[in-house]
C-alpha cells in the first residue's frame, strides 16, 4: 500500500515513535505499517485537546453542527477508501464495509439534528428551576476491532457536539480506518479538538487513568472494562462502557421456522459473529426445533465464507488470530460436548476463516453457551417449556440484547418484559440506529450510546436555581 498512515495530534499528522504491521485477516500478509505513538505523543494529544476545548465549546451549537454535517460530507466523499481499507484491516465484506461507512456518516447526520436541551423544571413564583448540559472537557474514546468505524459514530459525534474534545484510539489490528478518518477531517476542526492516535494495546490504561481525561467511552470486552473502570476510579471519571454480550433468542413454538432461520442466521453469523449484540445462543421449543435446525444447516451449508474484498461473499475471515485460536478451542468443546450439525470447517490457510457453524445438544454450562464465543459457532439448545427457556435466557452475567420470536405477538411482549437485557427485539434482532438508545444491563456495560441519551452522556448536568421571591432576580432568571 502506498500511502502512509500518520497519527493526528493537536492538528497536525505525525509519524508515531514506531511502526507496526498491520495483517490482512484474509491473507495473513502485512497491509501496511501503522504509526504507533509513544506515552509522550498520547500526552501531548490530551494536552491539545484540553487546549482547544474550551474555545470548541464556547461556539454557537450550530456551528459544533455545521462541522458534524461537513465530516459526514467528507466521510461519504470517501466512502471507497474507507471501505477498502476496513475490508482489508478487517476482512468484512466490502458491501458491509461501505454499510459500515455510510452508518458513521450516518451517525454524525443524526447528532447534528440535535440540540443540548435545557428543560424549565419549575418555574413558580418563588423560584426558577433550570436543567443544563455542560461538555466535560476532554474525552478518551476507545475502540475495538470488529467495528472499528461504524463505533466511532457513538462517541465522536456526540462528545463533539456537546462541546467536548477527544483523543481517539482504535484496536491495534485496526488502526487504519481510524487513521485515515482522522486525516481526512483533520481540517474540518480546529487543531486539537480531535486527535488520533494509536497503540500496541499498551496505552489504554494511560489514557484512561490521565489527570486531564474527564470521560472515557470505552467499547471492547468486559475484562477490559473491568480494568477501564479501575483505572478511571482514582479520578471519579464519567464513563460509557459497552462491553461483551451473549444475546439469547427464545424461539416459540408456534413460528415458521424458515422464516425465523434466515431472520436468526442473519444476526448471528453477520460480521462473522463478531458482533457484540449478534444472536450467540438460540432456545428453540422441541415442536420446531428439528424443522428450525434443517433450516440453518442449508444456511450455513450455501453461505460463500472467503476473502471480503471477493464480490460474492457473504462472510470473511474471523479478524485476528488471537480470536482464530479462541474460537478453535470452542469448537472442539462443541464437539466433544455436542455436535456440530453444520459448517464449523476451519478452511485451509492462508487466513482466519472459519465456516458458520450450527452446533446442538448443549445447554447452559457449557462453555459455548455461557461465554461470549464472538465469531461463527451458533448452539442451538432445545426447551419444553417457556419457562425454562426465559430463566435460562437470564442467567448470565451478560445483558446488551435478547429477543423473542413468535407468531403470538402479546405472548411475545409479555415474554419481552420479563429479559433481563438492554434492548429487548420481538421478532427481529439486530435493528438499530442513531436513533434509538442502546443501554447495557448486567456486566455488558455502563451506561447508553446512541439517541439523545447517548448525547447526554458526555454532558455534566447543571442546576440553575434563581430565587425571585422577591422580585430582584427574576428578570435576569427569564428566558
Ligand atoms: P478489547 O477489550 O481487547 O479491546 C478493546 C480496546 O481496548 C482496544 O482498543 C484495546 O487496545 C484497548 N485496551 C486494551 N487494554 C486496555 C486497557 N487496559 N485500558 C483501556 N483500553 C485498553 O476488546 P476487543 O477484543 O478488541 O473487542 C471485542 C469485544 O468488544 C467483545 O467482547 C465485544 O462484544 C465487545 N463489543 C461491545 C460492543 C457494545 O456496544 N457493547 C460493540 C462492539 C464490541
Amino acid at each position: 500500500m502506498d500511502h502512509s498512515f500518520k497519527l493526528l495530534i493537536d492538528g497536525t499528522l505525525r509519524e508515531g515513535s514506531t511502526t507496526s504491521p498491520v495483517i490482512n485477516p484474509a491473507t495473513e500478509q502485512t497491509i501496511t505499517l501503522y504509526p504507533v505513538a509513544s506515552k509522550a505523543q498520547l500526552d501531548e494529544a490530551v494536552a491539545a485537546a484540553k487546549r482547544s476545548q474550551p474555545q470548541w465549546a464556547r461556539l454557537p451549537s450550530d456551528e459544533r453542527s455545521q462541522a458534524l454535517v461537513k465530516i459526514a460530507e467528507t466521510i461519504e466523499k470517501n466512502i471507497e477508501r474507507l471501505a477498502h481499507i476496513l475490508t482489508l484491516e478487517q476482512g468484512k465484506p466490502l458491501a458491509d464495509a461501505h454499510r459500515e461507512v455510510n452508518g458513521l456518516a450516518g451517525a454524525f447526520r443524526y447528532f447534528a439534528t440535535l440540540d443540548i436541551p435545557v428543560e424549565v423544571r419549575e418555574d413558580s413564583p418563588t423560584r426558577r428551576v433550570e436543567i443544563h448540559h455542560r461538555p466535560l472537557g476532554v474525552v478518551a474514546a476507545i475502540t475495538p476491532w470488529n467495528f472499528p468505524l461504524a463505533l466511532i459514530g457513538n462517541k465522536l459525534p456526540p462528545a463533539l457536539l456537546a462541546g467536548n474534545a477527544v483523543v481517539l484510539k482504535p484496536a491495534p489490528t485496526t488502526p487504519l480506518s481510524t487513521l485515515l478518518l482522522g486525516e481526512l477531517i483533520a481540517d474540518i476542526l480546529p487543531a486539537g479538538v480531535v486527535n488520533v492516535i494509536a497503540d500496541r494495546n499498551d496505552l489504554g490504561d494511560a489514557m484512561t487513568s490521565h489527570p486531564d481525561v474527564q470521560k472515557i467511552t470505552f467499547t471492547g470486552s468486559i475484562s477490559t472494562g473491568r480494568k477501564v473502570m479501575a483505572s478511571a476510579a482514582q479520578g471519579l471519571k464519567r464513563l460509557t462502557l459497552e462491553l461483551g454480550g451473549n444475546d439469547p433468542a427464545i424461539v416459540m413454538d408456534n413460528v415458521d421456522p424458515k422464516f425465523v432461520a434466515e431472520k436468526i442466521f442473519a444476526a448471528g453469523f453477520i460480521n462473522s459473529g463478531q458482533v457484540c449484540c449478534a444472536v450467540k445462543r438460540v432456545y428453540v421449543h422441541e415442536k420446531v426445533y428439528d424443522a428450525f435446525v434443517a433450516e440453518l444447516r442449508s444456511l450455513a451449508a450455501t453461505a460463500k465464507v472467503g476473502d471480503g474484498a471477493a464480490t460474492d461473499v457473504r462472510f470473511g475471515p474471523v479478524q485476528n488470530k488471537a480470536q482464530f485460536s479462541k474460537l478453535q478451542t470452542y469448537l472442539n468443546a462443541a464437539r466433544t460436548d455436542g455436535e456440530v450439525v453444520a459448517g464449523g470447517e476451519v478452511m485451509a490457510g492462508p487466513g482466519y476463516f472459519i465456516t458458520p457453524a450450527v452446533v446442538t445438544g448443549l445447554s447452559n454450562g457449557h462453555v459455548l453457551v455461557d461465554e461470549e464465543q464472538f465469531g461463527p459457532l451458533l448452539p442451538i439448545v432445545r426447551y419444553a417449556d417457556i419457562e425454562e427457556a426465559i430463566s435460562a435466557a437470564n442467567a448470565l452475567q451478560f445483558g446488551l440484547g435478547a429477543s423473542v420470536w413468535s407468531a403470538d405477538e402479546a405472548k411475545a411482549y409479555e415474554i419481552a418484559t420479563r429479559l433481563d437485557a438492554g434492548t429487548v427485539w420481538v421478532n427481529q434482532h439486530l435493528d438499530l440506529a442513531p436513533s434509538i438508545p442502546l443501554p447495557a444491563a448486567k456486566q455488558s456495560g455502563v451506561g447508553v450510546a446512541k439517541g439523545i441519551e447517548g448525547l447526554l452522556a458526555f454532558t455534566q448536568m447543571t442546576v440553575l436555581n434563581f430565587r425571585k421571591a422577591d422580585g430582584v432576580n427574576s428578570a435576569g432568571a427569564r428566558r
